[in-house]
């Protein structure tokens, strides 16, 4: 008597799709998604028995739960809120600079329907997209004209390929930065079609190097901020207002890639000087680049501010088109920069400053409450301690510089040295309906509580930490 055939054994297709439990994951995620999920899965069952033809089949029941868990797991990573208690402020995987709620009331309203964009309510003619928020920066910064596009590293490149295609820019070797998310200064120059002069050395780089690199070739000369990191020690660059009369002398732009660049005075705030825009149009830069999610506080944006016709040559450069913000960017930077029209209301109604201007003293009331809230929830699973911490700015900006705050640090009970706790720990924060982000130092979890705004953001939640966590 032969064996039977074990694949025979395997359900149909139909008949899981009929069960229950997979018809809620259908409501949940389409009928084309579960389908292909369930033959994936029996296709693997089948090559399964195919290598031991004496497997126990796992029931209906639990092929079902297996699958609900791994759409779970895809569903957990879309996109969605996070609590940012990593101490970095302007942190870039998690989405930097928060953006301020009348923006949001605002972009919501856009959204919602129609927009004048790109057309003129009193002509009834084409408008300019950049119009309204180009206005803004030249009232703000004194410049004579403002574009925006994607992100700086867009704005960077579209300077590079409109002003230096097929010529050479000249660059001091302390400043052939690399951003992170592989935006290196040596590379947008191959990708623009220019030619990089590396001038001077890492350390020191003298006016003279860069007057001796100039021919009938140069381009323009370029300042790139070393916004992430800082040479010390034996160093010297060429001030800017110097490098600017060099270009000048042979009638070349002189472009300054600022990178964060602030449209304040940060030190208003008590915190360290970091050069505005309004400082490098004064020192004599032709073209300011910076971003428009680091310090200024909005959303995703290079924005590109200086003399008219280098902008004009930059708006008709095709490249443009393709760089170009949508209206989403568009709605939200505008809100945000009327609020640099107020100033003294920045430190309170944009999160970005609010976040870097508070101060240990004030954060501290709000750990304390948080510890003692807290404590009793989490009895078994964590003991809790308030700890005076360092934030960071973060997306390079001021590197070296940390700002005092106030967190908690947890360590895992019962086993308060084991590492293995202290994933899970973290790991449990991080599964949290709105997940909470901190940072593993020094065998505990911290949470750096500068960029929390309310301990309810995490108390009314906390019933629903699951401990130990699913693997
Ligand atoms: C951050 C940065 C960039 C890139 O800006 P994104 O907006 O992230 O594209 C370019 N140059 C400098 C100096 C920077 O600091």
């Amino acid at each position: 008597m032969g064996a039977p055939n074990p694949r025979a054994r395997l359900p149909a297709v139909d008949k899981l799709l009929a069960l229950p439990d997979c018809q809620a994951l259908i409501t949940l995620h389409g009928r084309q998604a579960v389908t292909a999920a369930v033959r994936t899965t029996l296709a693997e069952l089948r090559r399964a028995i195919q290598a031991d033809p004496d497997l126990v089949l796992p029931a209906a029941a639990t092929l079902i739960s297996s699958l609900a868990a791994t759409f779970a797991q895809g569903d957990s990573q879309r996109l969605r809120p996070v609590l940012n208690l990593t101490g970095t402020v302007l942190h870039t995987n998690l989405g930097r600079a928060v953006l301020p709620t009348a923006a949001i009331e605002k972009l919501t309203q856009v959204l919602s329907g129609a927009s004048n964009l790109e057309f003129d309510l009193t002509s009834a003619r084409r408008g300019d997209r950049d119009g309204p928020v180009e206005a803004l920066l030249c009232a703000i910064t004194g410049a004579q004209a403002a574009t925006v596009v994607n992100n700086n590293a867009a704005a960077v490149l579209l300077v590079l390929q409109s002003l230096g295609r097929g010529r050479e820019i000249p660059v001091s070797r302390g400043e052939l930065v690399e951003i992170g998310g592989s935006f290196r200064i040596p590379e947008i120059m191959t990708s623009s079609g220019c030619r990089l002069v590396e001038v001077g050395a890492t350390n020191r780089t003298h006016l003279h190097d860069f007057s001796r690199a100039i021919n009938a070739n140069t381009a323009l000369l370029m300042k790139v901020h070393t916004s992430n990191y800082e040479v010390r020690g034996f160093t010297s660059s060429v001030p800017e207002a110097e490098l600017a009369s060099l270009a000048h002398q042979h009638q070349l732009p002189f472009v300054n890639d600022l990178g964060s660049g602030t449209l304040v005075d940060l030190t208003q705030f008590g915190l360290p000087y970091e050069p505005t825009a309004q400082d490098a149009l004064a020192a004599g830069a032709d073209l300011v680049t910076f971003s428009g999610d680091k310090l200024l506080g909005g959303p995703q944006a290079g924005i590109i501010v200086g003399r008219k016709d280098l902008i004009d040559q930059l708006k008709a450069n095709p490249l443009k088109r393709a760089l170009r913000v949508d209206k989403m960017t568009m709605v939200t930077l505008y809100e945000v920069l009327r609020l640099y029209q107020h100033p003294q209301h920045l430190a309170t109604q944009l999160p970005t400053l609010r976040y870097l201007s508070r101060t240990a003293e004030s954060i501290l009331p709000l750990a304390a409450a948080l510890q003692l809230a807290m404590q009793p929830v989490l009895d078994n699973i964590a003991q809790i301690e308030l700890l005076p911490c360092m934030s960071q700015i973060g997306s390079g900006s001021l590197p070296l510089e940390l700002l005092p705050s106030h967190g908690l640090a947890l360590s895992p009970r019962p086993n308060p040295d084991s590492d293995a706790a202290l994933q899970a720990l973290a790991l449990a924060f991080r599964r949290l309906p709105i997940p909470v982000v901190g940072r593993i130092n020094a065998g505990r979890l911290i949470f750096d509580l500068r960029t929390l705004d309310h301990t309810d953001q995490i108390m009314h939640q906390l019933d629903q930490l699951v401990w130990p966590p699913a693997p």
